[in-house]
C-alpha cells in the first residue's frame, strides 16, 4: 500500500470549517475550449467547503483511507526536520498546491527513494526541481485548467484595482476615517483606451484577453506558440515576438507565463526600464519571473505606476519581505487559484490523477509535466528545462 504526503496551507486562524459566505457554487462541467472538469469515480466532499487546508484534506482521507493507503496531512514544511523533511524518505506520493509549496528540492527528492509522483493540486510545477524528478523517474501532474478561470479574473479585478487606485482610496474611507477625493483621484485612471497586454496567451493568459475585450482597450500578447488567427481578428490582438516588443508597447502588462529557465527573472531593471513610464505590471504568475527588487526600484522612481499581483518568493515570504511595503502596490497573498470554487475542481483532479495512477491508467495528457523521462503533455508545451 501506498504512503501519501499532501503538504496543505494551515486552516484559518478561527477556526474550520469556517462560516461559508454562500450555500452552493455553481457547476461548471467543461472548460474553453472543450476540455471537460475533472472526473473522478466520485468525490467524497461537498464543492464549496475549504478543501486546501490542514483540515480540509483535499477530500481525500476517505478514498485514501478505504484502500488501505497512509494519508499524512501537514502544513509543516521549511523548519530544520520539518514534518515533510520526516515523512519523505518513505513517502510515494507527495501533494501540494503552489500557494503553500512543498518546495521538492534536488535534495529533498534524492532523500526519497519511492517517490514517484508530485501532484500539484492546482497549476504550475515550477515547486518541483523538473530535472531531478526526471532523473528519478517520477511522474509530474497537475490539474490543469482547474483554476485558470479564477485567476484572470483575479488579474483583471488587479489591473482595475492599480490604475483606478482602489487600494488608497479604500484606505482614505476606512483606515484614515477621511474623505480625501483630490488625494484618492490624483493617480487614478480609466483603463478605456489604454494598450494591455499579456506575457503568455495560453488557458490564464487568452481568458485574461477575452475579459479584458469589452473594456475598450488595445491588447497586445506574446507567446512562443502563437494563437490562430481566428482568435487574433475575433480580438483584434497585436502579436509580438519577444517580452521586450510586448513590454515597451503597452500601459498595462498581465504576465501568465510559467516560471522555467527562459522566464525567470525576465523583468529586470533593463526590461522593465524599457517599458513607459508609468506602466502598470501585474503578476498572477510566479514571483521569480520578476526581479523582486527591481520592481521595488521602478515604484519608488516612477518608472511603474503601480505592481499587483498574488505570487512571491518564497511562500510564505518572511515580515521583512519588501514587496510588503512598498508603495503603489494591491498585493495578495497567493490566493487567486484557491477561491473555493476552484478548490472544488483541483481537489476532484487530484483524485482523478490518484485513481489513474492506482489503477494503472493513463493519467490525461494535458495533466501531465514530466512522465516517461522527460517533459510530457502540458509540460512538454509550455516548460522547459534548460535556459
Ligand atoms: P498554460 O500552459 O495554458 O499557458 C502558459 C503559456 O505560456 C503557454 O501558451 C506557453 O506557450 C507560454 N510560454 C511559456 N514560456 C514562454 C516564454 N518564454 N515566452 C512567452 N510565452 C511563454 O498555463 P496557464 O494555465 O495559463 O498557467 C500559466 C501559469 O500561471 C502557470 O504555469 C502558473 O505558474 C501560473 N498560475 C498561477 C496561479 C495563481 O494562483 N496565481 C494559478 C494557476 C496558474
Amino acid at each position: 500500500m501506498a504512503k501519501i504526503l499532501a503538504v496543505l496551507y494551515p486552516d484559518p486562524v478561527g477556526g474550520y470549517p469556517p462560516d461559508y459566505a454562500r450555500d452552493e457554487i455553481p457547476a461548471i462541467t467543461g472548460y474553453p475550449g472543450g476540455q471537460t472538469t475533472p472526473t473522478p469515480q466520485t468525490i467524497d466532499f461537498t464543492p464549496g467547503q475549504l478543501l486546501g487546508s490542514v483540515s480540509g484534506e483535499l477530500g481525500l482521507r476517505r478514498f485514501l483511507e478505504d484502500r488501505g493507503d497512509t494519508y499524512v496531512v501537514t502544513s509543516d514544511k521549511e523548519a530544520p526536520d520539518s514534518t515533510l523533511d520526516r515523512e519523505l524518505p518513505d513517502a510515494d506520493v507527495v501533494i501540494s498546491q503552489p500557494f503553500w509549496p512543498a518546495y521538492l528540492t534536488a535534495e529533498r527528492i534524492a532523500s526519497a527513494p519511492r517517490l514517484k509522483l508530485a501532484i500539484t493540486a492546482g497549476i504550475g510545477s515550477d515547486h518541483v526541481d523538473l530535472p531531478s524528478a526526471i532523473a528519478h523517474g517520477m511522474t509530474v501532474a497537475e490539474v490543469t485548467f482547474s483554476n485558470s478561470i479564477s485567476v484572470s479574473e483575479h488579474a483583471v479585478m488587479q489591473i482595475l484595482t492599480l490604475v483606478h487606485n482602489y487600494m488608497p482610496a479604500h484606505d482614505w474611507v476606512t483606515a484614515k476615517k477621511g474623505w480625501n477625493i483630490a488625494d484618492s483621484v490624483s493617480r487614478a485612471y480609466d483603463l478605456e483606451g489604454m494598450d494591455v497586454g499579456v506575457l503568455g496567451s495560453g488557458r490564464i493568459g487568452q481568458a485574461v484577453l477575452r475579459r479584458l475585450a469589452p473594456f475598450d482597450v488595445r491588447l497586445h500578447y506574446s507567446d512562443v506558440h502563437r494563437l490562430p488567427k481566428e482568435v487574433e481578428e475575433e480580438l483584434e490582438l497585436t502579436w509580438h515576438p519577444d517580452a521586450r516588443s510586448l513590454a515597451s508597447s503597452v500601459d498595462v502588462l498581465s504576465i501568465h507565463t510559467p516560471l522555467h529557465p527562459q522566464t525567470q527573472n525576465l523583468f529586470d531593471d533593463d526590461l522593465i526600464g524599457a517599458m513607459k513610464r508609468g506602466s502598470y505590471i501585474v503578476n498572477t504568475a510566479r514571483a521569480l519571473i520578476v526581479d523582486r527588487d527591481a520592481v521595488v526600484r521602478a515604484l519608488n522612481s516612477g518608472q511603474l505606476a503601480g505592481y499587483a499581483g498574488d505570487v512571491w518568493y518564497p511562500q510564505p515570504p518572511p515580515p521583512d519581505h519588501p514587496w510588503r511595503t512598498m508603495p503603489y502596490e494591491a498585493m495578495t497573498p497567493h490566493v487567486s487559484g484557491s477561491t473555493l470554487s476552484a478548490q472544488a475542481r483541483y481537489a476532484a483532479g487530484t483524485r482523478e490523477i490518484l485513481e489513474c495512477w492506482f489503477d494503472g491508467r493513463p493519467i490525461r495528457p494535458e495533466y501531465l509535466i514530466v512522465d516517461g523521462g522527460g517533459l510530457a503533455g502540458t509540460g512538454a508545451r509550455s516548460y522547459t528545462v534548460t535556459g
